[in-house]
């Protein structure tokens, strides 16, 4: 007997190292596969990696990958390793790990462990990180960034009283309800923003006093802007809407994703409201109106310039975070379409859909390479709901000043919240 067991031990060992190329195929097809139909939107990456029975790398350059220079490498046997240690650690202790480009495997550690809902309070254990999308408290902020939605009073045309919105409003409401519903299941929840006070923990009044002349600085410093717009920045003659526009919205949103990140949330949720494309001023009202969400890839053929932004794509590749979110998002969408009754987007609903994003395997989720989706890490969804400037949604979501007592607003909170708890739900069964 004992002699039958040595003999199928040595059988197993030996075959096993036999099918090592074999045994890889299957991650090998499910990785490109994974690529050419959720990371590389235009079909002109392929220079920066390489999926083959050595496991995934990525390279700098074409001139890198023909030399075999390597900027990241992970083995095939170090995928769950490298899943789980990213849920678990900062991310400069994973980006040390990797050593000439190589990632090495740290045996024996602990991490974070997935939760599943008891039955008392359903998302007890759970973090969950809220990002409110914009900055806006009132409309002066809201025409700052853009976000803003003014249409006279026109009953011919239906519009029984003039309309204003900012979407900022809309999204803080949003999100104050939905943390009320989740915490109440026991989850514990992190805010990015909260009304006025935006991720840096202040107003952007406050912003541009304490912080304003040190990132004109340090902008220019790393090149992202020239000598004359430095000038420019620093003089008296700088407008409020270009300090925003071309300063402060990409810090603040680099700042959202670090906070999170720092959070290390189970999933994160990014609440924006629509508008239709086409009705650019939105002084009017549109007859479209639809549900869709975004999750992170459709990279594009610029878009993988920098050593940080292709660690986002090894890290979308090599995890599961995207599936997660593909996941996390169908079971969002869904609810949207059951809650607010709002037909959910196909590809061709949207200019920005077709030429800008991937679809995915579910109904409504798209890929799309937005700065949250790059760099949140965590199964995310980025919800798109309500066409602000629909004819009946913006009368409806114009009711009441304080938004939190908006019922459209409270049907977007709860569609998200049963959308979470579907997700969980999957997830423990
Ligand atoms: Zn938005």
């Amino acid at each position: 007997m004992k002699i039958l067991i040595k003999t199928l031990l040595i059988f197993l060992i030996s075959s096993s190292c036999f099918s090592q190329d074999a045994s890889n195929q299957p991650k090998i097809k499910y990785h490109t596969e994974k690529v050419q139909n959720y990371l590389d939107k235009e079909k002109s990456l392929s220079k920066f990696y390489k999926i083959d029975n050595e496991g995934i790398s990525l390279f700098a350059s074409s001139v890198d990958k023909k030399n075999n220079l390597i900027e990241y490498h992970i083995n095939w046997n170090q995928l769950t390793n490298f899943n789980e240690a990213l849920k678990t650690y900062p991310l400069d202790v994973i980006k040390r790990r990797f050593v000439n480009g190589k990632y090495q495997n740290k045996p024996n550690e602990i991490y974070k462990r997935e939760k599943s809902p008891t039955a008392e309070k359903r998302l007890k254990g759970f973090k969950i990180a809220i990002d409110p999308g914009h900055i806006a408290n009132n409309f002066v902020i809201g025409e700052l960034e853009k976000k803003h939605l003014k249409i006279k009073a026109d009953s011919i045309h239906g519009v029984t009283d003039s309309i204003e919105l900012a979407e900022g409003m809309l999204t803080t409401a949003t999100a104050q309800l939905l943390k009320e519903k989740l915490e109440s299941e026991g989850a514990d929840v992190f805010l990015t923003r909260t009304n006025d006070i935006c991720a840096f923990g202040k107003t952007f009044e406050q912003w541009k006093k304490d912080d304003f002349k040190n990132a004109v600085d340090s902008l220019f410093k790393i090149k992202e802007i020239s000598s004359t717009q430095k000038e420019y920045f620093l003089s008296k003659k700088a407008k409020d809407r270009d300090i925003f526009r071309v300063l402060f919205k990409d810090l603040e949103l680099a700042k959202r994703a670090e906070l999170i990140n720092k959070y290390s949330p189970d999933f994160t949720i990014i609440i924006h409201y629509n508008v239709d494309e086409t009705n650019v001023g939105w002084i009017k009202t549109s007859a479209k109106d639809f549900n869709m969400a975004f999750v992170a890839g459709a990279f594009m053929k610029n878009d993988l310039s920098t050593k940080e932004k292709r660690f986002e794509f090894l890290r979308l590749l090599a995890t599961d975070d995207m599936e997660k979110s593909i996941t996390l998002s169908a079971a969002v969408v869904k609810n949207f379409e059951n809650t607010l009754k709002i037909k959910t987007a196909k590809i061709n609903d949207a200019k920005y859909l077709l030429e800008g994003c991937m679809p995915t395997s579910q109904n409504g989720v798209f890929c799309r390479n937005l700065q949250l989706t790059r760099f949140i890490h965590s199964p995310l969804v980025y919800g798109e709901t309500l066409y602000q400037d629909n004819l009946n949604e913006s009368q409806l979501l114009n009711m009441e000043t304080d938004k939190t007592k908006n019922k459209r607003v409270q049907q977007v909170a709860e569609a998200y919240f049963l959308g979470i708890l579907d997700y969980t739900n999957s997830n423990s069964n």
